[in-house]
């Protein structure tokens, strides 16, 4: 393996990827059919810094997080400044909403993709630097908004033809006075039985004990099993809230499951909870995931603004979505100049096939049946063979590779000969 002048092995730091070949088309087709769904729901395009000063994360995250308390890559730049390299977006989005001073233009449809970056152990699904795509509806208190993020989930999934891999589990973590209530029941429940309690969950009971309940620790979780329902502290607003979100996926046919456990990672969500999971990835099931925040703009200190969104994991529905959906590479046009003589004809050939549209092969160098071998390589439909002598009758050979058959073309009929193929 190559050095770097350091001695240092030359490779990817732990946990991150190259992206390329099939990959690299597969990210784009998911991506591609993400933008496209998002602009049909009306949702306009933002992406924020990658990275932002850390307390736009810390304070937003809260610190009994996992992403807070052990994943964030935090670091001083050069002026001193403690910065994070975002580990999602929502709170980018949120901070960008403040600062662009966007409450004049309520309600703020937003979709993003692009990088994210924790300090994880890697594993299959699990990177320190990976791809999400994002969206999030800004200003809208009604369950209209929860209805209306799920349904582009579910569209994403059905067209990435993966609805069938999935189950959407959803949950209501009620509002303020629910959630209060049944926080209050959960301190008495885990206080109970603190002997049993992993470190973290102890550190969760005194600041945020409803995050016990999404727990990894096996010991928590045979606890959590017997834990109270949060249902059961529901009172009236949010139980109506959550029949109106849920009356909706019935509308639109969207399958779910309610999975009283779903509380997700982060502190800062009320309301509507949920996640899309699939057994089909072993322990890094969950491929798309959201909720709703009410308090989060408010807490960073912008207006109080309502707010839902979720985050889908690229890597982990490339891993999902059949290489059949996913669109070939376009073939090209291959250009083989017949003779050093022409080389300069096909290069201007080739520029004037690519401006209109074609996408064109052209090797550097070789005679010609090297080049014929490189486009049948590179799978190209056809190639333009130009040679001194049909040059100067101002005509080019098309070899067509599907059929063999092989005729010569007028130039100045070339375009139209060349359209009905492409
Ligand atoms: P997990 O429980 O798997 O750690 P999470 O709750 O930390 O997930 P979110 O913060 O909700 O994940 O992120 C949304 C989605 O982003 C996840 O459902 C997953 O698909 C993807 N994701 C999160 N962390 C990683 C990672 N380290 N590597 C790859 N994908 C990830
Ligand atoms: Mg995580």
């Amino acid at each position: 393996m190559a050095k770097s002048q350091t001695g240092r092995k030359l490779q990817t730091v732990r946990g991150t990827h190259d992206i390329m070949g099939d990959q690299a088309r597969t990210f784009r087709f998911i991506n591609q059919t993400f933008q496209d769904i998002a602009r049909r729901f009306g949702h306009r395009e933002i992406s924020t810094p990658i990275f932002e000063f850390t307390e736009v994360f810390n304070r937003t995250l809260g610190e009994t997080s996992d992403v807070v308390s052990k994943e964030m890559y935090t670091f001083e730049d050069r002026g001193g400044e403690s910065l994070t390299l975002r580990p999602e977006y929502t709170a980018g989005i949120s901070r960008a909403f403040i600062s662009n001073g966007l409450q004049q233009s309520l309600p703020c449809k937003f979709f993003a993709f692009g990088p994210m970056f924790r300090y994880e152990r890697p594993q299959k699904g699990r990177m320190r630097q990976f791809h999400q795509m994002d969206v999030e509806i800004l200003g809208v208190p009604e369950p209209q908004a929860d209805i209306e993020v799920l349904a582009i989930a579910a569209t994403l999934l059905t067209e990435l033809g993966l609805m069938d891999d999935v189950t959407l589990e959803i949950n209501s973590l009620g509002d303020q006075e629910s959630r209060n209530a049944y926080r209050d029941a959960l301190v008495e429940y885990f206080t109970g039985h603190k002997d049993r309690l992993s470190e973290d969950s102890l550190a969760r009971l005194e600041k945020n004990p409803m995050r016990i309940l999404d727990s990894k620790d096996d010991g928590d979780r045979v606890l959590v099993a017997d834990a109270p329902r949060i249902s059961d502290y529901y009172n009236e607003p949010t139980r109506a809230f959550f029949d109106d979100v849920l009356a909706g996926l019935e509308a639109l046919g969207i399958k779910y499951v309610i999975n009283e456990r779903l509380v997700r990672g982060l502190d800062y969500y009320s309301h509507t909870a949920f996640e899309f999971i699939t057994a089909k990835l072993g322990a890094q099931g969950t491929v798309l995931a959201g909720g709703r925040y009410d308090g989060l703009i408010e807490k960073m200190g912008g207006p109080a603004t309502a707010g839902i969104g979720w985050a889908a994991g690229m890597e982990r529905l490339a891993e999902l979505v059949s290489p059949e959906l996913v669109p070939a590479e376009i073939r090209p046009i291959a250009i083989v100049p017949v003779g050093a003589a022409c080389q300069m004809a096909a290069l201007k050939l080739a520029q004037q096939l690519r401006s209109a549209g074609h996408g064109v092969d052209m090797s550097y160098r070789g005679n010609m049946g090297k080049r014929m071998k490189r486009a049948n390589k590179a799978n190209a439909v056809m190639a333009i063979l130009i040679g001194e002598d049909e040059l100067a009758r101002g005509a080019v050979t098309v070899k067509n590779f599907d059929d063999g058959s092989q005729t010569e073309v007028a130039l100045d009929q070339l375009m139209d000969h060349l359209s009905p193929e492409r």
